[in-house]
């Protein structure tokens, strides 16, 4: 129900912080009303924010924000002082659609039992389960009852099954998104890609909020966004202009994202924020945003379409 995610790159933030900064999130989302929250951050404890990526910690709870929080500081083994020069961490509230409110069904979900992909999700993907059976004729084994879950184990499949080794994060979920029907609003963390982020949504909102030394202005981003005037809860809107790809570029004194489902999550951090339009798919990879919108496959049923891809 609603979507909180926070990146910094080259700011660094302690464990603390960037839990601060996620439950703040959720907070302020608190209004759409919800059953459970849970947020997904790098696992190691490392002074190294690499090796920290490789592995993530999901914290998940049912009920309200303050009884996740309780159960964060319920966590022995997590330094909360460990610094993190780079960090992806992803925040969910949940109002159950597909599976009652239990802890296994809170998002984050997970890829399998090493977390090595993860997902937050607003919506409900109606062709959950063509795409459940394909999976587990593969052999991937479901966990919870949520129609969330496929979208993990979906771009699973795409890295397990991918066709080179340099292959990007945005792709692997471009992958994805085609074969989704119904209405989503998704952001993915991997161990396999620490420290980026990928968000697209269609029919769920879904917004990118840029915090940096430099503004964004028609220079930064050249193609597809433009600034535009504030829209009437102050943020700079950033309306389409035609053409495919946006970049951010890297700034030298570092750079924070935000994805959220509603502005009023990202006000107090950001009033540059760009409003991601369906079959958008934004990513964030060595700190620069860039926007693709994908071209949906029309015709077969994806379930139909997936099966001809293995
Ligand atoms: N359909 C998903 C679920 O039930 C997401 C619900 C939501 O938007 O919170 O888990």
């Amino acid at each position: 129900c609603g979507i909180f995610a926070y990146l910094n790159y080259h700011i660094p933030r302690t464990r603390r912080e960037i839990l601060e900064i996620l439950l703040k999130g959720l907070r302020r989302l608190e209004y759409r009303g919800y059953d459970s929250a849970g947020v997904g951050i790098d696992g190691g404890n490392s002074k190294d924010w690499e090796k920290n990526g490789k592995s993530i910690q999901l914290i998940k709870k049912q009920g309200k924000v303050k009884a996740l929080d309780e159960e964060i500081n319920k966590q022995q083994d997590m330094d909360m002082d460990v610094e993190f020069d780079i960090h992806l961490g992803i925040a969910h509230t949940r109002w159950a659609t597909h599976g009652e409110p239990s802890p296994v069904n809170c998002h984050p979900q997970r890829s399998d039992k090493n977390n090595e992909f993860i997902v937050i999700h607003n919506g409900i993907i109606t062709n959950y389960k063509d795409l459940r059976k394909f999976l587990e004729s593969k052999g991937y084994e479901f966990e919870s009852e949520t129609d969330t879950e496929t979208i993990a184990k979906l771009v699973k499949y795409m890295y397990d099954n991918r066709e080179s080794d340099d292959i990007s994060f945005i792709t692997l979920v471009e992958r994805v998104t085609q074969q989704l029907e119904g209405a989503f609003a998704l952001v993915f963390k991997s161990i396999h890609f620490p420290g980026e982020a990928v968000g697209t949504r269609r029919g769920g909102p879904l917004l990118i909020g840029v915090h940096s030394a430099h503004k964004l202005s028609t220079d930064h981003i050249p193609i597809l966004y433009r600034t535009a005037g504030k829209d009437k809860k102050g943020c700079s809107a950033l309306p389409r202009v035609d053409s495919t790809t946006c970049l951010f570029p890297i700034d030298e004194k570092g750079v924070e994202y935000y994805f959220a489902s509603d502005a009023s999550a990202v006000i107090e951090h950001t009033n540059q924020v760009i409003f991601l339009e369906d079959d958008d798919v934004a990513a964030v990879s060595e700190g620069r945003l860039s926007i693709h919108r994908i071209k949906r496959i029309v015709g077969d049923h994806p379930a139909r379409a997936i099966q001809t891809l293995q």
